[in-house]
């Protein structure tokens, strides 16, 4: 059992001042594996004086006491490979590759791109008429989803950190452990008392009281549009700067010179990857018409190479996170029928032999229409469709008609068609024939997918102000 009914504030671990817990349950099993505080607006009014008093000292430390933190924490993560790992797959249900080589490192991968960025990050700059200087925001308030516990605590962290801001961060109450184990390797590392300040809780108490907070200076949210559009709202009230990375619904763009076997691999692996649950995830594949039941024969081909089962077995595909996010993935398999869409593979109901877990069967939708609510709504689940074109112009109209943009995908050979696509599609990140992750590159959202961008040195720039010099003296 896992309890941790503290928080840390100010560089300690602190009972919590009201007695509310809620128990996490791992999915794969459905059984209680912990419990953590549900936090008070008093323990956040605590956290945010905890920032406050470190925000003077902490934001004037240099860049290379910065880059040194850094290093440390991504030193210290390393050592806890093993229990992020498991950590990882008892509270999401991740299985143990996927806890590995995409939750674990991500985060890793996080912190030690804002050391190489912040490295060469210039906080004064000499601009001909006029200096620019860039100041921390100040102190920061964090609030993360359940279904990347490291990646989207990590990068969120490590900016602020890098550019000398103190945060509150509020992890999902679904996936609360990895965030204990961030807490525990800054402390060890010995992270000034009061950059960094954990408070568990709900959305509801936490989470709005961190956006509503008048002693908060930026909010930096990843989760669904409707909380998003909370968090603005409440920000308003005292004209806090907001950063949202919120949902998506991309298109996978496959071209007619594309190997048909290769892009239905990568269209299931969209859906495969974390049972689905990312924001990211291409869930509109786009096929030209001519090759329509080329790709229908060759999804059903590859999707034996994806086993759902026990994250802890040889599966690719493990449970949903929560008996609600099962029942929002059987209501969507449900709708894309009445809206007359053909299922090619999976639908309602558990997998075979898989009574126990909220588990959802891989599902492929064809003769989808755009227009139809399963193309057009996040479903965050094992659940794609397909949809046909007949020309590139016509795949770049459907492609971008969504009211999202985080990501968009596109897959073939020529590289004149490739750059057409690729250039045309509305959203913040495009990956050509499945490139590989480059941490350095900006990631978030254009229209309805957020505001802002994370990662690398723009997500540095999220939590900094920016200063004119006008006549200033510069050296003597
Ligand atoms: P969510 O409700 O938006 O939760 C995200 C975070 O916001 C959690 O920490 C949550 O706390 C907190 N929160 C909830 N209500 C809040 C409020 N009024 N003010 C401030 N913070 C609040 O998302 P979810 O329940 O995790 O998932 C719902 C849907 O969101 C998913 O089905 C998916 O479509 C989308 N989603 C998108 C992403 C992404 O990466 N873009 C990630 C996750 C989910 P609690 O822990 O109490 O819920
Ligand atoms: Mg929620």
């Amino acid at each position: 059992m896992r309890n941790y009914l503290q928080h840390y504030i100010n560089g300690e671990w602190i009972d919590s001042t009201g007695n509310e817990t809620e128990e996490v349950i791992n999915p794969a099993t459905e059984e209680v594996i912990g419990k953590i505080s549900l936090g008070t607006k008093e323990d956040l009014d605590k956290a945010v004086q905890a920032a406050r008093e470190a925000f003077p000292s902490f934001s004037q430390t240099s860049k290379e006491e910065r880059v040194e933190m850094l290093e440390k924490i991504a030193a210290e993560y390393e050592n806890r490979k093993q229990e992020i790992i498991d950590t990882i797959t008892d509270e999401l249900g991740s299985p143990v590759s996927i806890s590995e080589n995409v939750h674990y490192s991500m985060g890793y991968n996080h912190f030690s791109q804002a050391a190489e960025s912040l490295k060469n990050f210039s906080f004064f700059e000499d601009r001909g008429g006029h200096f620019v200087q860039k100041d921390s925001v100040g102190v920061s308030g964090l609030i993360t989803p359940w279904n990347f516990p490291t990646n989207q605590t990590s990068t969120k962290i490590a900016s602020a950190f890098a550019a000398g801001s103190p945060v509150i961060l509020k992890p999902a109450e679904l996936t609360p452990f990895a965030a204990i184990i961030l807490t525990e390797i800054f402390d060890k590392v010995g992270v000034p008392k009061g950059v960094f300040n954990l408070v568990n809780g709900s959305g509801s108490v936490i989470g709005d009281g961190i956006s509503s907070h008048p002693d908060i200076d930026f909010v930096s949210f990843t989760g669904s549009g409707a909380v998003g559009q909370k968090i603005m709202e409440n920000a308003s009230h005292t004209i806090k700067k907001v950063a949202l990375e919120l949902g998506g619904k991309s298109p996978l763009v496959i071209l007619d010179d594309a190997d048909v076997e290769d892009a239905a691999r990568s269209a299931v692996n969209h859906i495969a990857n974390n049972s689905g649950q990312v924001c990211s995830a291409a869930t509109r594949v786009l096929v030209p018409s001519s090759m329509k039941e080329a790709f229908e024969d060759a999804v059903k081909k590859v999707l034996p190479e994806y086993p759902v089962g026990d994250p802890r077995g040889d599966n690719r595909i493990g449970p949903l996170v929560s008996k609600k996010q099962w029942d929002t993935v059987q209501s969507y398999i449900e709708k894309g029928q009445e809206e007359g869409a053909r299922l090619l593979v999976g639908g309602t109901g558990k997998p075979e032999g898989l009574e126990t877990g909220y588990y959802a069967k891989p599902t492929v939708f064809t003769d989808v229409d755009n227009s139809m609510v399963i193309a057009q709504e996040e479903i965050f689940g094992p659940v794609t469709t397909i949809i046909t074109y007949d020309s590139i112009d016509e795949a770049i109209e459907i492609a971008n008609d969504t009211v999202y943009g985080l990501a968009g995908y596109v897959f073939g050979k020529d590289p004149k068609n490739l750059r057409k696509v690729a250039g045309s599609i509305r959203a913040g990140r495009v990956k050509v024939n499945d490139a590989e992750a480059d941490f350095a590159g900006p990631f978030g959202g254009y229209k309805q997918s957020g505001i802002g961008r994370e990662w690398g040195d723009y997500g540095i720039e999220e939590y900094l102000e920016v200063k004119t010099l006008l006549g200033f003296p510069s050296e003597d």
